[in-house]
């Protein structure tokens, strides 16, 4: 049974009927269907820093550029920086969003592979409450009740959405860390650095390079090197930094002449 799209986030553990990855839901999506593109409107899309990491690579902007372009960050109230995807102002539709459908499919978002699965995770996962997923359903979706079922595994396979979910993994972690259960709010300059590390990748490699970090850190010079050129590499030391800078856990080591 699909989970109405007003069930609020925080119900979603306890509301959405849970889904394994064999199970099956009614699903079929395709420029023939006359609600082909509707769900890239007014719609807030969650972007991961691999999202940000593909798609200004797809639109051939460095990262400063896109996320001014293309993004919106919301800070109030959040735990930490949330970047979600802007809309036009005009009509509400993603800029991506052209007449032969997304203009950057092959980069899209994790959240717009998934689509109409959801994914949900509790916080202390014992055997019998463990991830899952829950399939939602809004008016504007056409797709439900066709003909043709479709595994959980199927859809999540066929939207190339595994690299994504593996390559969050480090996000996933740092985002669900018992930090943030204790409720003390990030300050400015934690939340810069959060959002740098995460989302604003070329900005951080600058900083690394151009300031006195890679003094104050033992970094060996075969990661060095592969900093200067890999984005992934990269994002995965912005995790182990923030996890340093942020919990204070051993993932960084200091020079012993660093002060
Ligand atoms: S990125 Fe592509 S799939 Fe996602 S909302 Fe925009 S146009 Fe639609
Ligand atoms: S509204 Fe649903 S069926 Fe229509 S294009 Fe979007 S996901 Fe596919």
């Amino acid at each position: 049974m699909p989970c109405e799209a007003a069930v609020l986030p925080e119900k979603i553990l306890s509301e959405c009927p849970r889904m394994g990855l064999d199970d099956t839901f009614p699903f079929h999506c395709g420029p023939g269907l006359d609600c082909f593109g509707r769900c890239c409107h007014d719609v807030s899309i969650v972007l991961t820093p691999y999202d940000v990491l593909r798609m200004k690579r797809a639109a051939g902007l460095p990262s400063t550029e896109f996320l001014e372009a293309y993004t919106l960050c919301l800070v109030a109230g959040q735990k930490f920086p949330v970047v979600i995807l802007k809309m036009n102002e005009s009509d509400k539709a993603c800029p991506f969003l052209g007449e032969q459908g997304c203009g950057v499919y092959a980069d899209r978002p994790w959240a717009c592979r998934m689509y109409p699965l959801g994914a949900a995770e509790p916080k202390n996962p014992t055997p019998t409450d463990q991830p899952f997923h829950f399939v939602i359903r809004e008016p504007l979706c056409h797709g439900h009740g066709a003909e043709k079922m479709v595994t959980v595994r199927e859809w999540i396979g066929s939207q190339g959405a595994e690299a994504h979910e593996m390559m969050s993994g480090g996000f996933k972690e740092l985002t669900l860390h018992e930090f943030w259960d204790k409720g003390k709010p990030l300050t400015e300059q934690q939340a810069a650095m959060f959002y740098m590390a995460c989302y604003d990748l070329d900005r951080f490699r600058r900083f690394l390079f151009e300031t006195r970090f890679l003094q104050l850190f033992e970094v060996d010079e075969a990661r060095v090197e592969a900093l200067r050129q890999d984005d992934l590499e990269l994002l995965e030391f912005g995790m182990q930094w923030l996890r340093f800078s942020l919990f204070g856990e051993r993932s960084m080591k200091l020079r012993k002449d660093a002060k």
